[in-house]
């Protein structure tokens, strides 16, 4: 049994997962706790932020995320393609730093703009 915190809204219902009866979900309010707890249960999965280096003396780092969220499992992998990345200004909100994760469709993409 594994048990969870439903985030999908403010309520935080306490979900348990079965994974020996199907992942049977009790504890939810709704099916779409059901739902999360069941993918969280077999295969979790995250939105990933940080931030990269940029020539820049006045902005040295610029904050990045992934557009679609990617295993947790990858999670640390992601993370340290971010070290061989540096940009140059100027920079835009949106900007592709890494396209295609691991051959998938996230990309980490920067969330700011930075002029110079
Ligand atoms: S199970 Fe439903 S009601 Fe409970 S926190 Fe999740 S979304 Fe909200």
């Amino acid at each position: 049994m594994k048990e969870y915190v439903c985030i999908i809204c403010p309520r935080g219902c306490h979900l348990a997962v079965d994974e020996e009866n199907d992942y049977a979900v009790t504890g939810n309010g709704c099916l779409r706790g059901a739902a999360y707890g069941r993918e969280e249960a077999m295969h979790p999965t995250r939105i990933v932020t940080s931030s990269v280096r940029v020539r820049s003396r006045i902005h040295p780092r610029c904050p990045v995320k992934t557009d679609k969220a990617i295993a947790k499992s990858d999670i640390m992998k992601a993370m340290l393609l971010l070290d061989d990345v540096e940009l140059s200004p100027p920079v835009r909100r949106g900007d592709v730093v890494i396209a295609s994760l691991f051959g998938g469709e996230a990309n980490f993409i920067a969330t700011r703009d930075i002029d110079e």
